[in-house]
């Protein structure tokens, strides 16, 4: 006969923790603790099983259901010496649900499952407490309205009109009326007459009585927690996290204890190490004379468990160390049979009735980035984890609370978001609203703290988004200007805010609903995307003095096989991403390298009528060029560098407007109606897909030459003084070998010049970015004369999918929200379609040339899952903004681990 209930309790368990996929996690810990002969209420777990069973039968239950849940309950009944039902000493039971993993959304907790007319009586009685008794029936009512009357029905009342709200609001109103400020000061005849008030208000409102049959409740909670399973929270927390539709939940039905009989009795919620910061010791809270929903519901402070887990606010309370020693060894002595148990911190829920210790969950605690970097590390050297199991403990991402000032994420529940965007730079900042890149730098750089706020930004906006704390813009995808260039200073941005829309000419920017003016302030969570009105402070962690974050990072790097490379293009960023433990550069974008002053020589060549005149000013810009690479060469000493010939379109250096136009043609002293043409001349209806990469270096050679003249003379000069560099010539945009060996020919053409007249021998590599599909396909064909790939998966992402990476943001949510897309295919390589074209390319590449080296310098090459893909189709290296690099590092140390597992 099929088993589909699991007892467990009173030192044995039919289960165990391995069985979470048919117990559930809590089901499964709970015979875990139970089988540990810890002290657990026994009860019993129906299985996900069931719940499948259920949805597959036209929601009947298997038949022999009935019968195992009878024995179950005898079995709890005989445990305990009490029974269910019984008008002389009753058993109440607690139904939750249990899903395989934690699951927001779905039913929790029913409590005080048994009272009725018919046990109450008995339980006073026994208890010799009516006021406890009684108020253990209203939080019954309160609870199974809701949760199994209400919302498992399927009811949706509109906002406030919830039976639970109206019921509260009753209980609310009572204590008004007699003055009363706490729930404790109610007298048995308020509870009486509150209880006949709730039971109406339920006929009332939903149309039935309050069962009054112990096993109906009972049946009504079990059927609940597996209505709640499709439920509308549960569907849209399952869309969001990916979990299948059969995984189905469990259900626990588990006997009372109880926290709240009197002052013998308490409640609290601990974990073995401070989910805060790691340290190890115990840490904790705890509540005299309540349930554990008072603990969690917040509304009163709970004391600390012991004297090192006091915080300010409540100092001046008792500990449970304190007040009942004996229970808390008693409790600390399990607290550190659970670690070691589990070999991971647990949090863990437990009730004292009358002066007697009960674990009612454990489960693995969740901790901030700085505290599983710290654990992870302390249990390495307490003998209790490997090497290989601390990386796994902690997630990349969560390396960013390291690497940036977050969001205080307790002061953050507190406030309610105005806005969301795209997350494209991570961490937090505050500051106040600017329109202007010229504002920005005006207050910022006078110590004001200002976030820039705009449509899009261009590289002409540079000199305002440094000062700025922040850059948010109601457009554009994650690889949009304002992202790449947020991301690559470690700086908080969001981009693609589509519920924000900006007046420039009033000078107020909206929010959906809210309208804010220049000057307002604002806090932008940067991980998230989300967006605050006013000001949130931050929590900011230094990582140069944490020796956890160094160890687990020196782990990293004896683990990974994949290097790190940084994407930079200032020796400052250079200097920044080798603290960072960069490996080399995988990107220089050589078009950041031609604003600020040598905008005017750029122009100028782009003004040019002929190659004379573009050869004139390409002069003025080689010196220039030349002391750049100068500059990174000498930061970067040994470690490769990878240079990207120039990309963008030649209309994203001359202005667009008026003022500006006016203020260049006086710079080249030419007339502004030249300029204008010339602007017109090279607007383009499609510039992504325009003239650009290595299309400008073949329609203007000379551009090429420059610059290859730029990298070889400056690798020279550090020759000659005594250093050897390795520069790696990168031609973009490649989409045919013909292309690439046009360049090609120009570079090496241009480096046997320098090298003969310098008299000095260069290192240096010429390869291509793969970022066109055509390129990728035919990767064998380029990989001839090409001696690297770096895949540009900006590009080959917008190519492949035909979405704009500028425009994107406008669709993108819908397409998410929709499960159209599972992630965002800019933030995250899309593996099942782009993804082939990248294996494709390093196949196809290496079948010609087996030492071909290979690495990914789109955005991706900092987000972890494709860091692991990276790592899994044997490219050599990853390539990524300077604050991504601990990141990657850390991933793809994970992807040799998940490898071998
Ligand atoms: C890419 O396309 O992935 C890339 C790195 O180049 P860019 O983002 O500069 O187009
Ligand atoms: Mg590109």
């Amino acid at each position: 006969m099929a088993k589909y209930v699991y007892s467990f309790g009173g030192g044995s368990a039919d289960g165990k923790a391995d069985m979470k996929n048919l117990l559930g996690g809590k089901g499964a810990n709970l015979a875990e603790m139970s089988n540990l002969e810890f002290p657990v209420p026994p009860g019993f777990t129906i299985t996900t099983e069931v719940c499948t069973h259920y949805y597959e039968n036209g929601r009947q239950y298997p038949e022999q259901l009935d019968g195992q849940v009878e024995k179950a309950i005898k079995k709890v009944e005989k445990t305990l010496g009490k029974n269910f039902d019984d008008p002389e000493n009753p058993l109440l039971f607690s139904v939750r649900s249990g899903a395989r993993i934690s699951m927001p959304g779905m039913m929790e907790t029913v409590l005080n499952i048994g009272l009725t007319s018919k046990t109450i009586p008995g339980m006073i009685k026994k208890t010799g407490n009516e006021r406890f008794v009684l108020d253990s029936y209203r939080r019954l009512i309160t609870m199974y309205s809701d949760v199994v009357m209400e919302k498992a029905a399927g009811i949706e009342p509109k906002e406030g009109q919830g039976i639970r709200h109206q019921n509260e609001h009753l209980l609310a109103s009572l204590k008004q009326s007699k003055g009363y400020k706490s729930d404790t000061e109610m007298t048995i005849d308020d509870l009486r007459s509150l209880i006949e008030k709730m039971k109406a208000k339920v006929k009332e409102v939903l149309g039935n009585e309050f069962p009054d049959s112990s096993r109906e409740q009972v049946w009504g909670g079990v059927s609940a927690v597996f209505q709640s399973w499709s439920g509308k929270r549960a569907i849209a927390y399952r869309k969001i996290e990916g979990i299948p539709e059969e995984w189905g939940t469990a259900v626990n039905v588990q006997a009372m204890v109880f926290g709240n009989t009197g002052e013998n009795s308490a409640t609290g919620v601990a974990f073995t190490r401070d989910p805060g910061t790691g340290e190890n010791y115990f840490y904790g809270e705890w509540l005299v004379n309540a349930q554990g929903e008072d603990v969690v519901a917040g509304i009163r402070t709970p004391n600390a468990i012991n004297i090192k887990s006091k915080q300010d606010s409540n100092q001046q309370y008792i500990s449970l160390e304190e007040a009942q020693p004996e229970i808390y060894q008693e409790l600390e002595g399990y607290r550190n049979k659970l670690e070691s148990h589990y070999r991971d911190m647990q949090d863990l829920e437990f009730t004292i009735e009358e002066g007697r210790l009960w674990m009612l969950q454990t489960r693995v605690g969740k901790r901030n980035g700085m505290a599983a970097t710290r654990m992870a590390v302390e249990m390495v050297g307490e003998g209790m984890i490997s090497q290989d199991e601390a990386l796994m403990r902690v997630k990349p991402s969560q390396l960013d609370e390291m690497l940036h000032p977050m969001v205080d994420p307790v002061a953050e529940k507190t406030h309610p978001h105005i806005a969301k965007g795209l997350p494209a730079g991570p961490g937090g900042a505050y500051g106040k609203i600017v329109f202007t890149a010229d504002d920005a730098e005006r207050l910022g750089t006078k110590g004001e703290k200002v976030i820039l706020v705009r449509d899009e930004t261009s590289p002409e906006d540079v000199h305002g988004m440094k000062p700025a704390q922040a850059i948010l813009t109601s457009k554009g995808g994650m690889t949009s200007h304002a992202a790449l260039v947020a991301r690559g200073w470690g700086k908080c941005c969001i981009v693609g805010c589509s519920d924000l829309s900006i007046d420039f000419a009033n000078r107020t920017a909206t929010f959906g609903e809210t309208i804010l003016k220049e000057g307002d302030w604002i806090t932008l969570n940067g991980t998230k995307g989300l967006i605050y009105q006013g000001e949130i402070p931050l929590a900011v962690i230094d990582p140069d003095t944490n020796e956890n974050y160094k160890k687990l990072l020196e782990w990293a790097d004896q683990t990974r096989r994949l290097k790190v490379r940084t994407n930079a293009e200032t020796h400052e960023d250079s200097t920044k991403a080798i603290q960072f433990g960069a490996e080399g550069i995988g990107l220089c974008r050589t078009e950041h390298m031609f604003f600020g002053d040598r905008i005017i020589a750029m122009r100028e060549m782009i003004m040019a009528d002929d190659v004379a005149g573009r050869k004139a000013a390409l002069d003025k810009l080689l010196p220039m060029q030349q002391q750049d690479f100068y500059d990174i060469f000498k930061v970067m000493g040994k470690r490769p560098v990878t240079i990207r010939l120039l990309d963008p379109p030649l209309h994203e250096f001359v202005p667009h407007e008026e003022e500006a136009q006016k203020e260049m043609a006086d710079h080249l002293g030419i007339s502004v109606e030249d300029v204008k043409n010339k602007v017109e001349s090279l607007k383009e209806f499609n510039p992504m897909l325009g003239h650009r990469g290595c299309r400008l270096g073949v329609t203007y050679p000379e551009i090429t030459e420059m610059q290859s003249r730029a990298i070889i003379e400056a690798a020279a000069r550090h020759k000659r003084e005594g250093m050897t560099v390795f520069p790696e010539i990168m031609i973009p945009l490649i989409g045919t070998a013909a292309e690439f060996n046009n360049q090609k020919a120009i570079v090496e053409r241009v480096a046997a010049e320098v090298q003969r007249e310098t008299g000095t021998e260069v290192n240096y590599m010429v390869g291509t970015m793969i970022e066109i599909p055509r390129a990728a396909i035919t990767a064998d064909e380029i990989a001839k004369t090409a001696q690297f790939f770096s895949f540009g998966t900006n590009d080959l992402t917008q190519m492949s999918f035909g979405y704009s990476r500028d425009d994107a943001g406008n669709f993108l949510f819908d397409y998410l929200d929709n499960r159209i897309l599972a992630a965002d295919p800019f933030q995250t390589i899309d593996q099942t379609g782009v993804g082939q074209l990248i294996k494709w390319g390093v196949d196809r590449g290496r079948s010609v040339r087996p030492e071909l080296k290979i690495g990914i310098c789109g955005e991706h090459g900092g987000d972890p899952d494709s860091v692991k893909f990276c790592h899994r189709v044997g490219m050599d290296y990853v390539s990524c903004s300077p604050f991504r690099v601990p990141i990657a590092r850390l991933a793809a140390a994970q992807a040799v681990i998940e490898e071998k597992q």
